[in-house]
């Protein structure tokens, strides 16, 4: 049995790849890196509060099971420590992401997995290099890479996780969805947003949310799940309608500013990441 974890935050589909073909390259990938056969469960995860519903369909129509869990690092433990109840060790997992907090060799090298790792292309996670310990991936490769290689070799198909049916989880709130579009409204309603205030961090003083948008009454899990707010559709455009009403002129400074913020939250998170080490 192996288990497959996809951030879809930091390793989307790329522009020309067809969702619905990523199953059968993972599946490829892992046949030529196992040299058998095994059951394959994978589950695309991340804060999919702004993804299109379209993409997660065709996602899910492949058999992959798709969950909004957008505590980063703490969600994946949360989900491979689930799935690890049921599939002890010794067991294949690949873990696909970018996301510094959940590629963190000291948590894979505590569990008895052997573990995959695939990364976006020219965002090899730098702390793989900062341990002077064994290696905690068995394998490492480039996410693209993996698809284009195995893009002609669907055709080797591993045996489905036939026992659950495609579907639609929030993590947040523990509830499942057999319809696409009922997941989406879910992710929209107020009363997803109303769990959400209750698990993100607050200030121990004034006990308020520590990321939050005044302008959208949204509450964030951390600087990267507000970095994706403010560049969510949803927030540009309630920012556009409520500066209209208060001054009616725009810099465009927003636009130049996202890249460095990005930056900025991954040199914090390195360095954060030193700190702890
Ligand atoms: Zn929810
Ligand atoms: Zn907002």
């Amino acid at each position: 049995r192996t288990g497959v974890w996809w951030d879809l935050n930091t390793c989307p589909v790329p522009a020309g790849v067809d969702p619905r073909r990523v199953r059968g390259c993972i599946e490829s990938a892992l046949y030529k890196e196992m040299g058998y056969r095994t059951q394959v469960h994978i589950e695309a995860f991340g804060n999919l509060e702004y993804m299109s519903s379209a993409l997660l369909e065709e996602i899910s129509s492949s058999g992959i099971l798709v969950s909004h869990a957008p505590c980063r690092g703490n969600s994946l433990r949360c989900l491979l420590g689930e799935w690890s109840e049921d599939y002890p060790p010794p067991a294949t997992v690949m873990l696909i992401s970018g996301c510094y907090t959940m590629v963190n060799p000291s948590f894979f090298r505590s569990t008895r997995y052997n573990f995959f790792c695939v990364y976006p292309k020219d965002c090899r996670p730098v702390i793989l290099d900062t341990e002077n310990e064994p290696k905690a991936f068995f394998t490492e490769s480039v996410w693209e890479n993996l698809l284009n290689d195995n893009m002609n070799n669907n055709a080797c198909e591993m045996m489905n996780d036939d026992d659950d049916d495609p579907l639609f989880i929030c993590e947040t709130c523990s509830d499942i969805f057999k319809i696409c579009g009922e997941f989406i409204t879910h992710l929209n309603s107020e009363q997803h947003i109303n769990e959400l205030f209750g698990i993100v961090p607050r200030d121990s003083d004034s006990y308020e949310p520590i990321h939050f948008c005044q302008v959208c009454n949204y509450p964030g899990y951390d600087d990267y799940n507000m970095l994706l707010h403010n560049q969510s559709e949803q927030h540009i455009r309630k920012l556009a309608a409520s500066s209209r009403k208060r001054a009616p002129l725009s810099d465009g400074s927003f636009q130049s500013n996202k890249m460095q913020s990005f930056q900025r939250v991954k040199q914090e998170e390195v360095s954060s990441f030193r700190l702890l080490h």
